[in-house]
């Protein structure tokens, strides 16, 4: 039996190996990189020795081999992962700015991405995976993809398992005004919502982030995790907050933090630990993922992250 899948886009990334260059300027990149966010979350847990697996397509191309031969190597199962022979595996381009800005360009929709159905999940497994966890930026790529994000999630709550959510909201992907349409049936069956600055507003149309909390706890999650960059995280559930400030660290691409940072509390969901040592897990899993350019290269494995919270905070297990 699985403990946790993921199902979502997978992809590679190419990217600019200097800031400020913007895509439309010719000039290098370095790559690719496997990525897409339900990839780089369920690979971290690979990592971690967590028995994965993954939903996805790829095409039969250079590219998907880039990223499943990744997850393969890490132990994540692949079973559920489609390679189809008419599509392209999809690509990412982003460039960063000193400012802190990022820049995406996405091939995903008309890629294998794209084509992720219900035909392709596994009952048996799903019915039987304690952790089930998704992502906004997979709902908004169309709605066979959609579909088969509900109905997994359906599947893994049909026994009593857990539904996890990061709405990694990318305006190059989603448009504002469909949001709410696209991402509320999969908040009913959400148990934990993972919104980064602003997303949990803009998910749920309120202005400040406390009444946007509210309405997700609302709507049914036990609860609700703000990632604050490098300023840590919030949880907040039904009666009160935790607050945890992340670590210090020499920021190199700090994409994949977020991913990671829910790998490290769905790790510490599964060892049934306590909130605030479940947020430092989670903040030493986003910190140690922009430490290394590429999305997936920062994370170790459980030793390393364990070493890195001894060496920066002295009480940890
Ligand atoms: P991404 O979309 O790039 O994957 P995100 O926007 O979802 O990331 P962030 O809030 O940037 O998420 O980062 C997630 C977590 O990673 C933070 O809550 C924090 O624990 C850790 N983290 C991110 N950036 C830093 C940083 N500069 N210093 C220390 N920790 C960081």
């Amino acid at each position: 039996a699985m403990d946790v899948c993921a199902i979502g886009e997978l992809l590679v990334e190419v990217m600019r190996p200097s800031p400020n260059v913007p895509l439309y300027q010719t000039g290098t990149f370095t790559g690719p990189y496997p990525s897409g966010a339900p990839a780089i979350f369920i690979d971290a847990l690979a990592r971690l020795g967590v028995a994965t697996g993954m939903i996805g397509c790829v095409g039969n191309d250079d590219f998907g081999k880039c990223v499943l031969t990744r997850l393969v190597e890490d132990g994540v199962d692949v079973h559920q992962v489609a390679t189809l022979q008419d599509k392209t595996t999809a690509v990412a381009f982003v460039t960063y700015f000193s400012a802190g800005a990022r820049q995406f360009l996405f091939h995903v929709a008309d890629a294998a991405a794209g084509c992720i159905q219900v035909d392709q999940l596994d009952e048996l497994v799903l019915a039987q995976t304690r952790v089930l966890h998704l992502n906004g930026s997979t709902l908004s790529i169309n709605e066979t993809t959609r579909l088969a994000c509900y109905e997994a999630a359906r599947m893994v709550k049909q026994n009593g398992g857990i539904v996890t959510f990061d709405p990694n909201i990318r305006p190059e992907l989603c448009e504002a005004g469909e949001m709410e349409q696209l991402y509320t049936p999969l908040l009913n069956m959400c148990d934990y919502v993972l919104p980064s600055d602003g997303e949990a507003e803009l998910l749920t149309g309120q202005a400040q982030r406390e009444d946007a909390v509210r309405a997700l706890l609302e709507l049914g999650a036990k609860a609700v995790i703000c990632k604050h960059g490098a300023a840590g995280c919030t949880l907040y559930h039904g009666a009160g907050q935790v607050q945890v400030p992340a670590f210090h660290v020499d920021v190199v691409d700090p994409t994949g933090a977020g991913d990671c940072f829910s790998a490290g509390f769905v790790y510490g969901l599964l060892k049934e630990w306590d909130w605030e040592p479940i947020l430092t897990f989670a903040n030493a899993m986003g910190a140690l993922a922009t430490r290394k350019q590429g999305p997936m290269e920062g994370i170790g494995h459980l030793a390393d992250v364990k070493a890195f919270i001894q060496q920066n905070v002295r009480q940890f297990g």
